[in-house]
């Protein structure tokens, strides 16, 4: 469910599971404006269904009409899965941030979250997930950077240490010596301009990631591969992020191949 939701991947990857584990069953899209949600949202429990994603912009009032909300997914502030239960009841989960890790444990396997520094630039909805979820890995020190400082101080203030909020005007700066870089805005999308951040203090055995997956090479990790640095596109988020609601829908844990991403990558 999502308003816009045409532009969707995840019919694609849901239904290739589907075919690949000879399932009886279909994932479709719903287009279902702010005005019609919690309507949408029972109707899933009338209607027999196993459960729903939901993407911008009903992540954060979805969870109003849960029974229950995963612990994690309370800390992000947002769900992006519901899964109705044996007895009907509605559960918001939030797999954003164990897809977006398992990205990086795709790039580099021995990849750890206290190997230092990480910088985080962009302070919404994406970010959020994505701080938690670096929290709850080890991370130590986490800059956080974003065009309106006060989101990102204020996302400081609730996470607390290892989190630290920098202004606008330090980005540059802010990246001596970290060990991932993570762009969570919108900046460098298809459409988009660059995201404005020099590279120049970065360490070039830091892993640069963004959650961008059209294009899959942003121009942020365009500079950062031809400096020699590793990279990691935002496809790998959006894959993962399926794999645990597949999980809880189907009972069976799907694989993120090759295949599967030259199947979404052709939809591009
Ligand atoms: P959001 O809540 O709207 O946050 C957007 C962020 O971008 C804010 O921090 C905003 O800063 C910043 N921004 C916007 N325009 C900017 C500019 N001109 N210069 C600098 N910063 C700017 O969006 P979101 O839901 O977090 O999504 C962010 C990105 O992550 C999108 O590209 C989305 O596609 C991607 N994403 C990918 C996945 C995946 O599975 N790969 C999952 C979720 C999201 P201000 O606070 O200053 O406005």
């Amino acid at each position: 469910m999502g308003w816009p939701v045409a532009h969707s991947r995840s019919p694609a990857i849901h239904n290739h599971w589907i075919r690949k584990h000879h399932l009886n069953g279909a994932y479709g899209l719903f287009p279902v404006p702010p005005t019609h949600l919690e309507a949408a949202i029972r109707g899933i429990q009338a209607l027999g269904l196993a459960g729903c994603n939901l993407t911008i912009p009903h992540k954060v009032e979805a969870m109003a009409y849960m029974d229950w909300v995963d612990p994690l997914a309370q800390r992000m502030g947002a769900i992006n899965t519901i899964v109705v239960q044996a007895d009907g009841a509605l559960h918001g989960f939030n797999n954003d941030g164990f897809g977006f890790l398992q990205s990086l444990r795709d790039a580099q396997p021995n990849w750890r979250a206290d190997l230092g520094p990480i910088v985080i630039v962009g302070a919404g909805g994406a970010a959020r997930a994505i701080v938690v979820s670096l929290i709850d890995a080890g991370a130590t020190e986490i800059r956080l950077l974003n065009r309106t400082h006060h989101k990102a101080q204020a996302l400081a203030q609730e996470f607390g240490t290892p989190v630290t909020s920098f202004d606008w005007s330090e980005r540059h700066e802010a990246l001596a010596g970290a060990a991932l870089l993570v762009n969570t805005t919108n900046q460098g999308m298809h459409g988009e301009a660059p995201l404005d951040l020099s590279l120049d203090q970065l360490p070039t055995n830091a892993l640069v990631s963004d959650a961008i997956y059209i294009p899959l090479e942003t121009p942020l990790l365009q500079a950062a591969r031809l400096r020699g640095n590793t990279t990691v596109n935002g496809l790998g988020m959006l894959l993962h992020q399926a794999s645990p609601a597949f999980q809880a829908w189907f009972g069976v844990t799907p694989e993120v191949t090759p295949e599967l991403r030259k199947l979404i990558i052709a939809t591009f």
